[in-house]
């Protein structure tokens, strides 16, 4: 008999192995099978951090059952363009249904691209197809690879499962903050290239998705480096930053809409100054401390987003002449930093036009507003907390030193950032000081701009998960229905499944 235990408590100094202790104390006989369900860490009261641990366990292991998958008959020619976790997942799932899907990904081989990538951050030449947006893996290969999603759907079990079989730390299955890091990510993009070709899938590089044809309301083919095939589907993953592959889209008739998103930009502590707030003086020997807030203080809300324990904020740009910021970590979460985004919600009425691509503008345009008030060379516009409160500008670094690696210049945001925007960041940041003691320090530091938490808009597709062109499978991130590496791989499967539907037998 298999035994479910829940809420059992063991402290940080103690080893796991008092899991099965406890599960033998409970079956009355040994423990030959423990699975754990669940584990967190309740923090709440700092005089008693413990991990909370949901297990299952019994004296013999069951016996498990492959999972069997649906196999298909005629392969059909379908396509997906974008080589992030939507596309690759959705690749994972046609092939173990029979497909032999073609990625196409506008970037290069992970390999590659991290050459690219450490190119631009020492020597700011951006290469605008192999970027830290742009390449296989998607936008989070070089992220804190945080996997957890506000998202209840059961897809995610699927995709934890899948990262656990491909590579990433087990601990990810049951952690309810599971991160994998940026070093452990990228040797996961490569395992799952090495089974999608074992699989009968094609995969090219340097290879945009450039136009689409279609016959009554219909895809026929698509044009790929300037040659046009006749393809049955396409899987639109193209992530957040295609904006060129909007734009084409748009022109062919596809129907989408303007999405709300969020703009501000990065703020750096020293992660020990996280550590004293969230655990107290004690707390050597517990995982790397984070946060998450929220301030309903003005009227729009403000939030911390893609909060980086122990990383780095990195250049994250792909288009010339435009700074963009975001946060990278590695498993380990070691760095002396804590970064995380700290963003304000931008609405419709703040676009200059109803078309559907306005919020890109509005993004280009802070994008544009940083690089030139850096002074370019994609240096990134930075501020004191304390001087950004009280409108001053600022000429030193305190403790905070920044870790964005292009380099960075004092610029007030005001220069850099709409005005609602600061105003909204000027309330939260003392509001969220109450909440997080140090987190308006004077010294912390804000590096601007935080332009891409998000696609300013969607593609529409209806509950055949087809957009209104028929064949056309918009999928993650990019056309609006995920926001986050999990619910992209998540939205994978879930259009895997949808053209296996489709195709089935
Ligand atoms: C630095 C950074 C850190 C992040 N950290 C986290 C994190 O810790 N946790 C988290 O959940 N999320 C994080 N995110 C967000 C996360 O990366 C995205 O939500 C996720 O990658 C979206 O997946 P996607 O597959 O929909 O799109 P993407 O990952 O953006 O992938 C789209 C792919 O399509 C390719 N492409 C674009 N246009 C074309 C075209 N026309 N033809 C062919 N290919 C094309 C792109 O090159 C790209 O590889 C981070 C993002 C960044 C940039």
């Amino acid at each position: 008999m298999i035994l479910k235990l829940t809420n059992i408590r063991i402290r940080p100094h103690e080893k796991e192995s008092a899991l099965r202790k406890f599960c033998e104390k409970k079956l009355h006989a040994p423990c030959g099978y423990l699975k754990i369900l669940k584990k967190s860490l309740d923090a709440r009261d700092k005089s008693d951090i413990h991990w909370v641990y949901s297990v299952e366990c019994a004296e013999r292991a069951p016996a498990v059952l492959p999972r069997e998958y649906g196999r298909i008959q005629k392969k059909p020619r379908v396509y997906i363009a974008g080589m992030g976790p939507a596309g690759l997942f959705c690749a994972v799932r046609l092939v173990r249904h029979g497909f032999a899907p073609i990625l196409l990904e506008r970037g290069k081989p992970v390999e590659e691209r991290a050459a690219d990538v450490e190119k631009f951050f020492s020597t700011g030449v951006l290469d605008v197809s192999s970027n830290v947006q742009f390449g296989e893996g998607g936008a989070g290969t070089f992220s804190d690879g945080k996997l957890n999603t506000q998202t209840n759907d059961p897809l995610n079990r699927d995709v934890l499962d899948e990262f656990v079989g491909f590579g990433a730390p087990p601990e990810i299955a049951y952690l309810n903050k599971p991160h994998i890091g940026s070093d452990n990510l990228r040797a996961v993009v490569a395992n799952i290239r090495a089974f999608l070709l074992a699989h009968g899938a094609s995969l090219r590089y340097s290879s945009a998705l450039e136009d689409v044809r279609t016959q009554d309301g219909r895809l026929t083919a698509i044009r790929v480096n300037g040659d046009w095939e006749d393809a049955d589907a396409l899987v639109l993953a193209v992530g957040h930053s295609a904006r060129d592959t909007f734009s084409m889209l748009l022109s062919r008739g596809f129907r989408m809409e303007q999405k709300e998103f969020a703009v501000g930009v990065r703020i750096e502590h020293l992660q020990s100054a996280i550590g004293r707030a969230q655990y107290g003086q004690g707390y050597a020997g517990l995982p790397a401390a984070d946060y998450k807030l929220v301030s309903h203080a003005s009227e729009r809300a403000v939030f911390s987003f893609c909060m980086c324990p122990g990383g780095v904020v990195i250049p994250a740009a792909s288009e010339e002449g435009g700074v963009v910021t975001n946060g990278m970590s590695e498993y380990a979460r070691a760095g002396k930093n804590a970064n995380s985004a700290l963003v304000v919600q931008i609405k419709k009425q703040d676009f200059a036009s109803e078309s559907p691509l306005a919020g890109i503008e509005f993004q280009r345009a802070i994008e544009r507003a940083a690089f030139r008030a850096a002074g370019g060379a994609y240096l990134a516009p930075v501020q004191l907390v304390g001087d950004f409160l009280s409108g001053k500008e600022s000429y030193y670094f305190g403790e905070v030193k920044p870790t964005y690696a292009r380099g960075t210049a004092f610029v007030p945001m005001r220069a850099v950032l709409p005005s609602a925007v600061c105003e909204a960041l000027r309330l939260a940041i003392p509001d969220m000081d109450a909440r997080l003691r140090g987190f308006g320090s004077f010294e912390a530091v804000l590096t601007g701009v935080e332009s891409r938490t998000s696609s300013p808009l969607r593609i529409l597709r209806g509950e055949d998960m087809q957009a209104s062109v028929a064949g056309v499978y918009p999928c993650g991130e990019g056309c609006g229905y995920a926001g986050g590496i999990t619910s992209a791989a998540a939205d994978g499967l879930r259009i895997a499944e949808a053209l296996y539907r489709r195709y089935a037998p």
